[in-house]
């Protein structure tokens, strides 16, 4: 199984490396054979690790580098040997207004420079409400201009209502999303919206459910030990 943290933008570069020393403590002394677990933390706070954790960058901009104020590129992720990144998220393409043409060039980018890619898509609560056939059109348009046969491929579904809300999608909406994904992904499918220590082990005994990506749940250690410990 997949176990994946997004800080997001919380966490110093000190509390990351608590975090990971105390991470990497509790996954040493468990049965972790069968899983993997990312942290991706903001981009101020990544560092090598010498450890079964993978870190990952949230964001980072399609050059090796230059001039892009504000962004980090290849060369400073490969200071740190990181070759995992997350593109598309819901906050990056809502409130940063990360469009699919931009975000789909990201995705070449970095599949040419062999990195491990968690795709996000979602769909907003209007979508949603329009019942399971317009969430699947609305979610394939989300693969426009993405290589969803990439080797190094990882897709989370997150539907945008259920993040950071702490309403999470229903059992059945995931399911049938997830059959509706299998149909053309191989590669593992992750669940991200409001994940929990309460509700992870169901979430992830659904079918095509491969893992979870989590936001406010994996802030702390101990919370996204304890899930792990839940679902396991
Ligand atoms: C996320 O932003 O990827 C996420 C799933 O957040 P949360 O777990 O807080 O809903």
């Amino acid at each position: 199984m997949i176990f994946a943290a997004n800080f997001k933008m919380n966490h110093t570069r000190a509390s990351t490396q608590q975090y990971l020393n105390s991470l990497q403590k509790g996954l040493d002394s468990r049965d972790m054979q069968d899983d993997e677990v990312f942290v991706f933390p903001p981009s101020t706070a990544l560092c090598s690790w010498n450890g079964s954790i993978t870190i990952g960058a949230q964001n980072a901009y399609y050059q090796i580098n230059g001039a892009y104020t504000g962004e980090i590129g290849l060369e400073q992720l490969q200071e740190f040997d990181i070759d995992t990144i997350l593109i598309g998220h819901s906050e990056r393409r809502s409130i940063l207004g990360e469009s699919q043409e931009f975000v789909s060039k990201k995705f070449q980018w970095f599949k040419e420079h062999n990195f491990r890619i968690i795709y996000c898509i979602g769909e907003p609560l209007e979508l949603r409400e329009k019942g399971d056939e317009a969430v699947a059109q609305f979610l394939w348009e989300q693969f426009n201009g993405i290589d969803i046969n990439y080797d190094r491929l990882i897709v989370a579904y997150e539907p945008v209502w259920a993040i950071g809300t702490g309403l999470s999608a229903k059992s059945e909406q995931i399911a049938n999303t997830h059959r509706e994904l299998r149909k053309k992904i191989s590669s593992p499918i992750l669940y991200g919206g409001s994940v929990k220590p309460e509700n992870v082990k169901e979430i992830l005994s659904i079918e095509n459910v491969d893992g979870v990506l989590v936001g406010s749940a994996s802030l702390k250690a101990d919370s996204f030990l304890e899930m792990i410990d839940k679902a396991k």
